[in-house]
């Protein structure tokens, strides 16, 4: 028999075939202009990314990691601080609060939405005080592309007098409770990075915020610190520009990027139909959007899973083997004296598939249908607990 033609777990090439010559004509102008630096690219991409987050201000930089780091140094965490961050996250989540000396106080999450549990902040404050750290920063992670419970979690920050920082690096393009992403927290950070959502050829970020004078303040940040003039230094910052080329990249992709979501959004529908009853599916919360960064179900021998499905061709991931405290780099973290269960759980049950706007209604199937032949595999062995229980 011959094997199946191999499938991409994320699709780039269909989406440059779709773009056609236009990305090549506007990598093509910023080499005419010669504006390599903070060309006019980069103020118009600016200008379009408030709007698509329904604030007043962007502020683009280089990277996902440096979106989170800007806002951080810009409000001054330093040693003796406490930024919260959940336990089931990409590493850049926790690394920008070392990086200040800040001590990450690691949060658990809800384990049919992957995202932070306003419960476990709540205690998490609570625990940094007694430590005696300061409590300053939450950033909220939208894992695999869907909000946090805003409502809750901004409820327990204003509570404690702290910043919220949204990591949206998975979710641009989402929404929630009919407001996007980029007006849900104080700061809200993206990433440009190639495979999210909205990629460019490259590494890229951007911070979306309401506040004038944190714009400001990340504008220096970006900039080595610089004040009025040129080499007039007010601040320790870094070299966070966005390079124009992939500013002109960018804006070419947010073209087609409200179709994009929506192709995404069939794709996660019908698999989601497909698998319902047979494992643990995404569950969305009433009221929210996801831009499908990933689609992310958990099954009880994932291992079984991966191996099976690549004997069919068909690639999948893990995101994320590891919770955070586990990881050698962050043993210096809180955890909470009753533990991080449900970031432990996903840890060692999450298994991502393909997804992409181009994936098409056959390649689907031929997902679907691999998936479904090997749950049948491992049916009266399934154990846990929730709608994935068995057959329907
Ligand atoms: C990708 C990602 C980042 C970092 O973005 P980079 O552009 O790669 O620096 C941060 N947080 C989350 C949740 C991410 O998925």
């Amino acid at each position: 028999m011959n094997s199946p033609e191999p499938m991409p777990f994320v699709d780039l090439a269909a989406q440059r075939r779709r773009l056609g010559g236009q990305v090549e004509a506007a990598i093509d102008r910023v080499i005419a202009h010669g504006q390599y630096i903070m060309g006019p690219e980069v103020a118009e991409l600016e200008t379009e990314l408030a709007r698509w987050g329904g604030v007043r201000f962007a502020v683009s930089c280089g990277s996902g990691t440096e979106a989170l780091l800007m806002p951080l140094m810009a409000w001054d965490v330093h040693g003796g601080d406490a930024v919260f961050v959940p336990a089931f996250t990409f590493p850049a989540t926790a690394e920008v609060a070392v990086l200040l000396g800040a001590t990450p106080v690691f949060v658990d999450v809800h384990e049919d939405t992957f995202n932070m549990d306003a419960g476990s902040l709540q205690s998490a404050v609570k625990q940094a005080h007694d430590l005696g750290l300061r409590p300053r920063v939450v950033i909220t992670v939208d894992l695999f592309g869907q909000p946090a419970d805003y409502t809750s979690v901004a409820s327990v920050a204003q509570e404690a007098g702290i910043l919220l920082l949204a990591d949206a690096a998975q979710s641009f393009g989402a929404s929630y409770q009919g407001r996007p992403v980029g007006c849900l927290g104080h700061a809200t950070a993206t990433s440009f990075f190639p495979a999210k959502p909205l990629g460019c050829y490259g590494d890229g970020g951007a911070v979306l915020t309401d506040d004038e004078a944190l714009a400001d303040v990340m504008r220096s940040v970006r900039n080595h610190g610089q004040g009025t003039s040129k080499y007039d230094i007010v601040r320790t910052g870094i070299n966070g520009r966005l390079d124009t080329v992939q500013a002109a990249v960018l804006l070419e992709k947010l073209r087609i990027f409200a179709e994009e979501l929506e192709a995404r959004d069939l794709v996660a529908t019908r698999y989601s139909e497909a698998f319902s009853g047979r494992a643990l599916t995404p569950a969305l919360m009433v009221g929210a959007t996801s831009a499908w960064a990933q689609y992310t179900i958990r099954v009880p021998d994932r291992d079984r899973l991966a191996r099976e499905l690549k004997a069919s061709s068909i690639p999948t991931a893990v995101y994320y083997p590891r919770p955070l405290h586990h990881q050698p780099a962050y043993a210096g973290g809180v955890v909470p004296p009753t533990g991080l269960g449900a970031a432990e759980e996903l840890a060692r049950s999450v298994i991502s598939l393909p997804m992409h706007p181009y994936l098409e209604a056959p390649t689907q199937d031929r997902v679907i249908t691999a998936v479904l032949a090997s749950l049948d595999g491992t049916v009266g062995t399934q154990t846990l607990d929730g709608p994935g229980g068995g057959r329907p």
